[in-house]
């Protein structure tokens, strides 16, 4: 099942593919969302979904290769194997730190939608919108059972100690609001850079989730992208730019509206849910377009939904775009080379 770890270069490996809160416990469609930029054999994360940690190890890789791991946006799907890294990885990070770094607090809830009868009480009002510090230092609580038993049971440091966590701080002077402008135009913003990667990050049209990030990696082999969850969006040409590898997010809004007919039962709920799915993801087309502005080396389409669509749907993209097209699968192994011997598949 373990892969062969490749030591020196630069490559992606698409730890999870499927996009969205859902188990879908397939073979061939088996982990959430999560990507591993690998640089001479340190392992950068981009997001920690459903079973990352277990793709992790399938991949070949063990927790103590990583360097850094980043958050795009707050939601579940992106973030809930962080819980199991918390609490299982501790022995393998071994006397150092992992750096997290993620969206800040939301500052404000979203906004109401039309359909609600009354004002909602939202879940934790004294906080309800936190980042990924704060949501980070409640999971350690949650747990504390668990954690302190070991602290005083064998000496076992908190996993706390194991982290230093970090809200992404917006450049100052953005026009930036979470309900009104969650993405202006700017230019990307350098948050991370050790010696083998320099990260940098944009804002993206997720709404309502702000703030939401799509991320660059540069190292001297080359660069990739990888697009978060994001409507149809400068920001992401404009980070993109002449980059190797784009992994950019797509939906098959057919599918999804096909199944939303059972899902919601109620058209009002329904179309409010699908204008949510316009307005804040990208359809493979779109995804197409952008890597064909953005002049981007290869496509590759990861954060499916939904993750079992048929796969020839999201070929479209093809029909703007036409360098190297690629359509993730759990495991895969993406190279920034251009020829076709390089993309191990699983
Ligand atoms: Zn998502
Ligand atoms: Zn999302």
């Amino acid at each position: 099942m373990s892969k062969q770890v490749v030591e020196e270069g630069m490559h992606a490996i698409a730890l999870g593919t499927a996009g969205g809160p859902v188990w879908w416990g397939r073979d061939d469609i088996d982990a959430g969302i999560s990507t591993a930029i690998v640089v001479d054999g340190k392992v950068y994360l981009v997001d920690f979904g459903y079973g990352a940690g277990r793709q992790l190890r399938r991949a070949g890789h063990r927790f103590g290769d990583v360097e850094a791991l980043f958050i795009t946006h707050m939601h579940s799907d992106h973030t809930v194997d962080l819980a199991s890294l918390f609490l299982f990885a501790r022995n393998e990070i071994g006397d150092r730190q992992v750096k997290i770094l993620g969206p800040g607090n939301r500052g404000k809830l979203p906004p109401l939608t039309p359909l609600a009868k009354e004002v909602p009480t939202p879940v934790n009002p004294e906080s309800p919108v936190p980042g990924i510090t704060e949501t980070l230092d409640r999971l350690v609580r949650t747990y504390s059972a668990d954690i302190n038993d070991r602290i005083f049971d064998y000496g076992s440091p908190s996993p706390a100690t194991k982290f230093d966590i970090k809200d992404i701080a917006l450049p100052a002077g953005l026009p930036f609001d979470p309900n009104e402008n969650v993405a202006p135009e700017m230019e990307p913003f350098v948050i991370f850079r050790d010696e083998r990667v320099s990260v940098s990050a944009i804002l993206v049209d997720h709404h309502p989730t702000a703030p939401a990030y799509a991320f660059r990696f540069d190292s001297r082999y080359g660069s990739i992208v990888v697009s978060g969850d994001t409507g149809y969006c400068q920001n992401l040409i404009t980070i993109s730019q002449d980059c190797d590898v784009l992994f950019h997010e797509a939906i098959n809004l057919e599918v999804v509206g096909q199944q939303a007919l059972n899902t919601y039962p109620d058209p009002e709920v329904r179309e409010s849910v699908m204008s949510h799915h316009r307005r804040s993801h990208t359809t493979a087309l779109d995804a197409g377009r952008i890597a064909s502005m953005a002049n981007v080396g290869t496509l590759v389409l990861h954060h499916l939904v939904p993750a079992n669509a048929p796969l020839e749907s999201w070929q479209e993209a093809a029909k703007e775009y036409d360098g190297r097209l690629i359509i993730a699968h759990d495991l895969d192994t993406i190279s920034l080379k251009t020829s076709d011997e390089s993309i191990p598949t699983s």
